[in-house]
């Protein structure tokens, strides 16, 4: 379980100087994570939000095994291959037809950072001094500078707040509440901003927040009449997480941006893209070499990630994809029915295959030392699962078995009584 010596390695939103052992994973396969000694956890939570169809689904590894023999890399400026070309046309095929363009990068915070530069390069490009950009609050958007100026402020970006930009935020839909949030926003947007940037429907590091579809297609209603572009963070959302392949496609939403990644590839390699609206492509399209949208990573549309991604959709085009997800959503939903009757237990909720709860205790928000401790006793009963603060979700990969699904819940309801 542990490293065999001092790793010099140093992780993500992990605080070394707590001493938690760290396990070293040796393989995966489904909803299992597996280490050298034979012990085996449950992906409760998709390896953070990514792994949709299973680990090592024999597809998309097949897939990728495929690639590697042909092509590994290619600079994508004034270059193309084949599985970034497929790749792209059946995302505009299987999105709404007035997302026309797809840009490649790595990341969701990268695909957030590139549809914030083309909504300020659209109306650069069209002459309109519009630059500023509205938020809901609660967001996360992803951990770039850009990305976190459009995310909630607080203890992740305290050190970094002098750097990040200004922008509006729109209050959360709160349940009861969602026309303040509109008239905010109806407000916000006559002052001319350049776009809206939404988690659709769950905002998901921000707590597993839950609004009703009716308000996500009021706000995008509101952005129209005012022409502010209408941004859809669907990383998080996307692929079938709520219960629908996207999160707007529930509301009836077309978004004028969409950011894709995490489920992108099934989880099994890093890729993300921007899809946009024709006229935000035809602003930057001219002779004029001032006006191209300069951005590039290296590893931009990288083939043996796009050749994943193609992988995932063949999955979604010829599997019962639709089925798994609806039979995991219902088990989710029975298992958190029985834990809500606890009186330990408070806000139950749940859109498609996300579930989630919160513990009453005392102290809250993200520092409290509840979420490690519960997230080393899940460690210890063979389930990974990263409590944010008191609210405790399990989003699995839709290939969880009934068993598996019980033992994480059997664990989370032990749980309680820990707290207690
Ligand atoms: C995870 C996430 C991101 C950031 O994606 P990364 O791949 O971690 O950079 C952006 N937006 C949302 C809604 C996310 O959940």
């Amino acid at each position: 379980m542990k490293p065999k010596t001092p790793s010099p390695v140093w992780h993500p939103f992990t605080q070394h100087g707590l001493g938690e052992p760290i396990p070293l994973i040796d393989r995966a396969e489904g909803a299992r994570l597996y280490d050298a000694e034979g012990n085996s956890w449950i992906d409760a939570i998709s390896s953070w939000w990514v792994t949709t169809h299973g680990h090592a689904n024999p597809r998309i590894m097949a897939a990728i095994r495929d690639q590697t023999e042909r092509l590994d890399q290619l600079i994508f400026a004034g270059w193309t291959h084949e599985p970034a070309e497929s790749l792209a046309a059946e995302l505009i095929r299987i999105t709404p037809d007035p997302l026309t363009r797809v840009f490649f990068s790595d990341s969701g915070s990268t695909s957030v950072e590139v549809a914030l530069k083309m909504a300020l390069g659209y109306f650069s490009n069209i002459g309109e001094d519009r630059h500023r950009i509205l938020v809901l609050e609660h967001s996360y958007h992803g951990d770039t500078i850009g990305a976190m100026s459009v995310g909630a402020r607080g203890v992740f970006n305290r050190p970094y707040q002098p750097l990040l930009f200004d922008v509006g935020t729109i209050p959360f839909p709160a349940a009861g509440r969602e026309q303040d949030t509109l008239d905010a926003l109806d407000a916000a947007c006559a002052e001319k901003p350049a776009a809206f940037i939404v988690e659709p429907l769950i905002l998901g590091a921000g707590g597993m927040l839950i609004y009703p579809a009716w308000a996500l297609a009021e706000m995008r209603a509101i952005c129209a009449r005012h022409g502010v572009l209408f941004i859809a963070d669907e990383v998080m959302t996307g692929w079938g997480r709520t219960g629908t392949r996207f999160a707007c496609d529930r509301a009836g939403v077309i978004p004028d941006i969409v950011c894709l990644s995490k489920g992108l590839t099934g989880g099994a390699m890093p890729l993300a893209v921007t899809l946009c609206i024709e006229p935000i492509f035809a602003a930057h399209l001219s002779t004029d070499r001032a006006r191209l949208f300069y951005h590039s990573s290296s590893y931009t549309a990288n083939p043996i990630a796009c050749a994943a991604a193609n992988a995932n959709l063949a999955i979604w085009r010829d599997e019962p994809v639709q089925a798994r997800i609806d039979a995991l959503t219902e088990a989710q939903g029975a298992h958190l029915a029985m834990l809500a009757a606890d009186p330990r237990t408070r806000n139950p909720r749940q859109l498609g295959t996300i579930a989630a709860f919160d513990i009453v205790q005392p102290e809250s928000g993200y520092l409290s030392s509840l979420a490690p401790r519960l997230a080393a006793f899940y460690r210890e009963r063979g389930a990974l699962i990263r409590p944010l603060g008191n609210t405790v979700y399990v989003m699995p990969p839709y290939c969880t078995g009934a068993g598996e699904l019980a033992h994480v819940w059997d664990a989370i309801a032990a749980s309680l009584d820990m707290v207690a």
